[in-house]
């Protein structure tokens, strides 16, 4: 018998992705006339990533190795010394950064214009909270990185816009703990994206009505992972893949209720695949 198949009305590419993906294309053209690149893949999809690169439009490690051309800033956002770094070298710039993210760091900004400190609730290694801290003028640090000896008297908290409310929640917990006492003011912005919210909210409906979760989404992408943990908070029978060659029908075995999300850069017929590949599974 078959497997009955659901998939998450929001999953995939999110508006931010949507957005920078077509900034990429239209730059692309016909065939650019200028080098067009990325600094670091342009989102978390490597499918996308190669197809761009086809186009004419290529992934490179730093600035240092770029003489001339294009800059497109990915929907992540840069630390606002790369834009100065790049402009410098006479690189042009178009900037994809995400309206949500850039409003991110916009309250970095601002709080530390404020005289605060800010805290950052994220990924460490992440793109988009390397780009905050940036904004931070050196007045921002991570959260994971808050000690007992440190004594702030204005403190906020911004968060990286793929966090859970849960991790934002902990996060604001931890600041009260091991500084609250020395505190004078605590800001606190929720910066988590409405994208965000609204699929991991679905990604807890589905965990809560499925046998197995199936996540799609790239290994490195913030937003997927998330998805991930969340279901399999709940429901551990969720497996995060990056595609549908990855499926194992041994994980359908005795089930009968199949859920399907997928991060927000993961591309519709990529999310199509799996589902074809699910549904020829005999349970
Ligand atoms: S997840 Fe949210 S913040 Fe990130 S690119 Fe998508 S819409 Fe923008």
């Amino acid at each position: 018998m078959g497997l009955r198949v659901t998939v998450a009305l929001h999953a995939g590419f999110c508006f931010g992705v949507k957005r920078a993906v077509k900034i990429a294309f239209d730059a692309a053209g016909d065939g650019p006339e200028e080098p067009i690149y990325t600094l670091g893949p342009l989102i978390h999809n490597p499918q996308v990533v190669k197809k761009l690169e086809e186009m004419g439009i290529k992934p490179v490690d730093s600035l240092d190795m770029l003489k001339e051309g294009r800059l497109i800033i990915r929907s992540h956002g840069v630390p606002p010394q790369v834009l100065e770094d790049a402009r410098k070298r006479g690189i042009k710039v178009t900037d994809a950064t995400c309206p949500f993210v850039k409003k991110a760091q916009q309250k970095v900004a601002e709080l530390v214009d404020e005289g605060f400190y800010v805290f950052i609730v994220g990924d460490k290694l992440h793109p988009e909270v390397q780009a905050l801290l940036g904004y931070g003028k050196g007045r921002a640090f991570l959260l994971d990185d808050l000690d007992q000896g440190m004594s702030f008297p204005k403190v906020g908290i911004v968060c990286q816009t793929t966090q859970s409310r849960e991790n934002l929640t902990r996060g604001i917990m931890k600041v009260l703990r091991v500084i609250g006492g020395k505190l004078e003011e605590l800001r606190i912005h929720n910066t988590i994206c409405e994208s965000t919210l609204i699929r991991q909210k679905e990604c807890m409906a589905l965990a809560q009505a499925s046998d197995v979760v199936i996540v799609v989404g790239g290994k490195n992408s913030a937003n997927t992972t998330r998805l991930a943990e969340i279901s399999r908070a709940i429901l551990e029978d969720t497996y995060h893949i990056e595609g549908a060659e990855e499926l194992d029908p041994q994980w359908f075995r005795g089930k009968c209720r199949v859920g399907v999300t997928a991060g927000a850069s993961t591309p519709d017929w990529i999310i199509g695949e799996v589902v074809e590949r699910i549904k020829l599974i005999r349970r």
